[in-house]
């Protein structure tokens, strides 16, 4: 539960009261297969406009699981920026989230911005090469002999012994 007390912001107004916490949220929230989301560190900056509270800051997802091209195993914090204004449950406002009180509970909104904002595929880095489709070999670590050029039905048809 990332739960905020205000009550420093309210003696603050429209000043930046900063934030930090770490949390353990639900690994359902992450979009690869068979990842942990490990913990998720938030930093904030948070401000009391009387009477919306105005939270921007970043949210660090620390990610264990693996490449989706060639498997490695992969542990690394995926940073996605996060701002969201907080309504006084008083206030009109149906769309968008709430506090009351002093207690600000942010968990929603920092689980929403992870399911938004995450890339939708985990890779151990931008230009992985993945593995060969027929022997498997990485192809990060070293190049193998199969020739993927050839893949076809005729080639197939020509390396037939008549
Ligand atoms: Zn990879
Ligand atoms: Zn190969």
């Amino acid at each position: 539960m990332v739960v905020i007390d205000l009550t420093e912001n309210f003696a603050k107004i429209g000043e930046d009261v900063d934030f930090s916490g770490e949390y353990k949220l639900d690994d359902g929230l992450l979009p690869y297969p068979n990842a942990k989301l490990v913990r998720v560190k938030v930093h904030f900056h948070i401000s009391y406009n009387k009477p919306n509270v105005k939270i921007e800051g970043v949210i660090g997802c620390v990610v264990q699981g693996y490449c989706d091209r060639c498997l490695e195993p992969i542990n690394r914090q995926i940073d996605l920026p996060f701002c969201q204004i907080f309504y006084k449950d008083s206030s009109d406002e149906e769309d968008g989230y709430v506090y009351s009180e002093s207690r600000l509970d942010a968990t929603k909104a920092v689980c929403d911005e992870i399911v938004l904002s995450l890339p939708g595929s985990l890779l151990c880095k931008q230009d992985c090469k993945g593995l060969c489709p027929k022997c498997g070999t990485n192809l990060n670590q070293r190049q193998c002999d199969c020739d993927l050029s050839r893949e076809n039905a005729f080639s197939v048809l020509k390396d037939l012994k008549f």
